[in-house]
């Protein structure tokens, strides 16, 4: 090839007829309209607490990374030495030949670190929700769940095509009631986010698995934004709440806390390997890179090794956290890193959040239909690698812009 073909151009062949997606293009213009269009922004460096996205330095609130791992020096030598020995690839699904020896040792540390019998891990946390409900689930059953739950876990509910039954926010009387109303013998599944990620706060997981016990529901709690935060060691809602031996069904994210990428499931010995014989993200494509593997293997260390990371975490959200309510924020009910400035309307949150990007601040502004539409909101994530100076210059730009909007 001319060195010349791999140059940036873009090539687009004109269609021979008239295009058939163009009503995409009229909801995008109704995006627009709304002032709910959003572009991509691009990060031009590495993932960390203050980053250049879009040609500007901006103190990052706007990340998941919340113990800093992302470019933890014992996580990149682990990836490193592991690409290098084992290569780029798995080369396959887990089912047929891409199940190397490094992810069953990921499996077994998730385990011990999960105090289960097993556990499997998914190519993401999204592929752990949506692949296991729909695997375990089928038509004659039933899901109760709570409203806010996240999208994977809604799109398993659907692939599954069990009865959804959903529950108000945290609402245990609530899902007592429809539990009441169902037949004994169906099969039932109770499901909760640990933490919810658009408000940061924590999932009524001791109330609903005392009700899973009552009504003999499987219990199933999706620790996304908990994991690596909540818990000793960062365990997880299960440990902080002290339940374990009480939920059938955990899942956890690789991708957040814990730098890499990736989500599993923990739970008994019979779940995992049915998991591994129906669950369609497990069977039908490829299991992750050995890199991640490893990767995820040395951010267990961290987590057991360097515990104070997690205290820095909730420090730094303390700070933060009582920085915006003292300026007059309506900051929801958070009890996470995830700190939610709710704005109302979708496109004042966007205006909050643009106004804070161009004074050095990258905070989300999140609208319809990811939270409901006169909850929009900027939502802030503080991490363990955020300095007290760069938490401090991001409350006085909330200060600055949040007064010249008329939000505070
Ligand atoms: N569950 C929750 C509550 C989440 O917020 C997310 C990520 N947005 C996921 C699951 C999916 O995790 P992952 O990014 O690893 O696919």
């Amino acid at each position: 090839m001319d060195s010349s073909d791999s140059s940036d151009a873009v090539y687009t062949v004109p269609l021979m007829r008239s295009d058939p997606l163009s009503f995409l293009g009229t909801e995008l213009d109704s995006l627009r309209a709304q002032g709910l269009y959003r572009s991509l922004r691009i990060l031009e460096d590495r993932q960390q607490a203050t980053s250049h996205f879009d040609g500007r330095s901006v103190v990052n609130l706007s990340s998941n990374n919340y113990l800093g791992l992302t470019t933890h020096p014992k996580l990149v030598e682990r990836a490193l030495a592991a690409t290098k020995e084992l290569g780029v690839g798995s080369g396959s699904v887990r089912s047929i030949a891409g199940t190397m020896a490094i992810h069953m040792e990921l499996e077994r540390r998730l385990a011990a670190f999960k105090k289960t019998e097993a556990v499997v891990v998914f190519q993401s946390g999204f592929a752990a929700n949506a692949g296991t409900v729909s695997a375990i689930l089928t038509k004659d059953d039933v899901i109760i769940s709570d409203e806010l739950n996240h999208a994977s876990i809604i799109d398993g509910c659907r692939l599954s095509k069990a009865a959804i039954k959903v529950f108000p926010h945290k609402d245990a009387d609530a899902a007592r009631k429809i539990l009441k109303e169902l037949p004994a013998a169906q099969r039932k599944l109770l499901i909760t986010d640990g933490v919810f990620s658009m408000d940061g706060d924590l999932g009524a997981v001791p109330e609903l698995c005392a009700l899973a016990e009552e009504f003999g529901c499987i219990m199933m709690v999706d620790d996304a934004h908990a994991s690596g935060v909540f818990g000793k060691n960062g365990r997880g809602t299960i440990d902080h709440f002290n339940m374990h031996g009480r939920v059938d069904i955990q899942v956890g994210t690789l991708s957040k806390a814990m730098g890499a990428l990736g989500g599993y499931v923990a739970g008994s010995k019979t779940l995992i390997e049915f998991l591994y014989h129906r669950a369609r993200p497990f069977l039908f494509s490829t299991s992750h890179p050995p890199s991640v593997a490893a990767t995820c293997l040395a951010a267990l260390d961290v987590l057991e090794q360097e515990p104070q990371i997690i205290e820095t975490l909730w420090d730094n959200t303390r700070f933060f956290k009582s920085g915006l309510a003292k300026l007059g924020f309506n900051t929801g009910l958070s009890q996470s890193p995830i700190t939610p400035v709710i704005a109302g309307e979708g496109s004042r949150a966007m205006q909050l959040s643009d106004r804070l990007f161009a004074e050095g601040v990258f905070a989300q502004g999140i609208a319809f239909p990811t939270v409901a539409r006169d909850r929009a909101r900027v939502r802030t994530i503080v991490t363990a690698a955020h300095t007290k100076g760069e938490l401090q210059f991001a409350l006085d730009k909330f200060s600055k812009v949040g007064k010249e909007i008329g939000l505070i």
